[in-house]
C-alpha cells in the first residue's frame, strides 16, 4: 500500500469512528485545549496517568477530518505507553511535519499515515494540533498548582 492510499484509508476510518472520543474527570485526569484558526479546528484532550504510564487519553473536539483522525491516532499511539515513549512518538511525528524530505522512521506505525499530509502543507496545522494539545495536557500534570483554567494551545 502507497502512503497516498494509506494516508486516505487511516484518515477517513478514524474521522468516521475517532477513538477514544469523550471526556475525562479533571482531576484525575489533565486537560488541555487546543485551536486552530487557519482551519477552525478546536479540541479538548485530558490525560490520565498513574506514575510514568500514561492510563488513558480521551478528546473531543470540531474540526476537519484530518483533525479528528489525527487526535484520534493521537490517542491510540499514547494509551499504555510511558511518558517517555509518549515524547519520542510526539518527536517523530513533529518530525514528519517539519522535515518534508525526511524517511518515515519505521517505528511511526500507522502513524506514518499522517506523512501523507506533507502533500498539503496548509492542513499540517490541522495534524499537529492533537499532539500539541497532548503535549500541554502531560505539562498541566507537571504544574504543582493544578490551574482552575486548562491550558490552551493555538498553532501558529
Ligand atoms: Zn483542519
Amino acid at each position: 500500500m502507497d502512503l497516498k492510499d494509506l494516508y486516505r484509508d487511516v484518515i477517513l476510518d478514524h474521522n468516521k469512528r475517532p477513538r477514544n472520543f469523550g471526556m475525562l474527570a479533571v482531576p484525575p485526569a489533565h486537560e488541555a485545549r487546543g485551536a486552530n484558526p487557519l482551519c477552525g479546528d478546536t479540541l479538548r484532550v485530558w490525560v490520565q496517568l498513574d506514575g510514568e504510564l500514561v492510563t488513558d487519553v480521551k478528546f473531543e473536539g470540531k474540526g476537519c477530518a484530518i483533525s479528528v483522525a489525527s487526535a484520534s491516532l493521537m490517542t491510540e499511539a499514547a494509551i499504555g505507553h510511558t511518558r517517555a515513549e509518549v515524547q519520542a512518538q510526539f518527536e517523530r511525528v513533529h518530525n514528519v511535519f517539519t522535515h518534508h524530505d525526511a524517511p518515515l522512521d519505521p517505528a511511526l506505525g500507522k502513524l506514518a499515515a499522517l506523512a501523507g499530509v506533507r502533500d498539503f502543507p496548509a492542513r499540517v496545522k490541522c495534524a499537529s494540533l492533537a499532539w500539541h494539545t497532548l503535549n500541554a495536557a502531560l505539562s498541566a500534570a507537571d504544574a504543582e498548582q493544578p490551574s482552575a483554567t486548562p491550558p490552551t494551545v493555538q498553532t501558529e
